[in-house]
């Protein structure tokens, strides 16, 4: 049997290596005679993994030390609770960017959470001839306005990707879920960054958050313990349980990016296998992409059948040919390839191979 890639848009592939390393040690850590799942979060052997799982993640990203990096709970989703909470207080208010279904998933969080009134929006989608494009407006306006700008630079669903930076007058809070660590950024960019684990980190449930120390002078609401900045920070993300074994996975992942090279290596190895999709997508006419160039995402490559008659045939076949979890999110049909840091260039060419016979062999 030929290798499986799995194209899931999340929970996603991890590294082979990461896999078969976890696999290795699960009944015995670190020479303990148990598995890291059984000891103690507050054991010296769990206290080394998890300052080399943040010094991993600093170098790897470059963040500055006026940053915290904390390991959360909650995933994604948690996080669009977490930044009202620890930033609006009574009165505070913030301006949402929408380009898609997650970042509308956030503000209806921080709507139901501070009220409609507190929260502005801007749909930053421009849609012309069914093709998606992204036009950020230029922000004008006093530091008092907001606390905060959100925006999510990778949407998962929509398969549409910011990569220009956000200019305005606020912190600007990042939901980088599923493009964390896929290309270079500059960190002091952001008020905040945020991200669910199970795409490019390691598996559901931890949150990963890089915060500015003063975002935490903020006021914030009374809320959750477990979700509440401060008492991260001050506990060491253990204010409770932390979920060690995903933060275990998590530093493995991060160990085997500082083995590819770094997140600048990464992002080659990225550019040129969105570039080997797109590329192979403009110039059939069996398939199509919906995204303007300069926004399609390097990540989740989101394609359409023209004829969408054949779209259950083209899944079954493609899962004949190993080729996994194609199919695109229910909300805007067709399929979607998610090329995260662990697919290799030999799934994506995989996968263009198989949609160059798939073509064939119905036309
Ligand atoms: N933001 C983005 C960009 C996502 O892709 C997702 C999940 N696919 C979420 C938030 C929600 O994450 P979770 O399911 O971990 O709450």
């Amino acid at each position: 049997m030929s290798a499986t890639y799995n194209f899931c848009a999340g929970p996603a592939m991890l590294p082979a290596a990461v896999m078969q390393k976890a696999q290795e040690e699960l009944l015995d850590w670190n020479g303990l005679g148990v598995s890291v799942m059984e000891v103690s979060h507050r054991s010296k052997e769990f206290i080394a993994l998890t300052e080399q799982a943040e010094a991993d993640l600093r170098g790897l990203m470059n963040i500055p030390d006026n940053y915290h990096v904390l390991f959360m709970h909650g995933g994604g989703r948690g996080q669009f609770s977490a930044v009202v909470n620890n930033f609006l207080g009574n009165d505070g208010r913030a301006l949402y960017l929408t380009d898609g279904s997650w970042s509308n998933a956030a503000v209806e969080e921080a709507k139901k959470l501070a009220g409609d009134d507190k929260i502005d929006t801007v749909n930053i989608v421009k849609k012309e001839n069914g093709i998606n494009s992204i036009e950020i407006p230029k922000f004008t306006g006093s530091v008092e306005d907001y606390r905060y700008l959100h925006y999510c630079p990778n949407e998962t669903v929509d398969g549409i990707e910011i990569f220009e930076s956000i200019e305005c007058p606020w912190p600007v809070i990042a939901d980088m879920s599923s493009n964390i660590m896929s290309r270079e950024i500059d960190v002091n960019q952001f008020g905040l960054i945020y991200a669910g684990a199970q795409k490019n980190i390691g598996p559901s449930g931890l949150s990963i958050v890089i915060v500015r120390d003063d975002m935490l002078t903020l006021p914030a609401l009374p809320q959750s313990s477990i979700m509440d900045y401060r008492l991260a920070v001050k506990h060491g993300s253990m204010y409770n349980t932390p979920p060690t074994f995903a933060w275990y996975l998590a530093a493995e992942v991060f160990a085997w990016l500082k083995a590819q090279g770094g997140i600048s290596a990464m992002a080659a190895i990225n550019k040129q296998k969105a570039d080997a999709l797109y590329q192979y997508l403009d110039s059939s006419n069996f398939y199509l992409s919906k995204v303007e160039r300069e926004n399609r995402s390097q990540m989740n490559v989101t394609f359409y059948l023209q004829d969408e008659s054949l779209n259950q045939q083209f899944l079954e076949a493609a899962k004949q040919c190993n080729l996994v979890a194609l199919k695109g999110h229910r909300s805007v049909g067709g399929m979607r390839a998610s090329i995260y840091n662990a697919m290799p260039l030999c799934g994506v060419e995989a996968l263009i191979k198989f949609m160059q016979d798939f073509e064939r062999s119905v036309v």
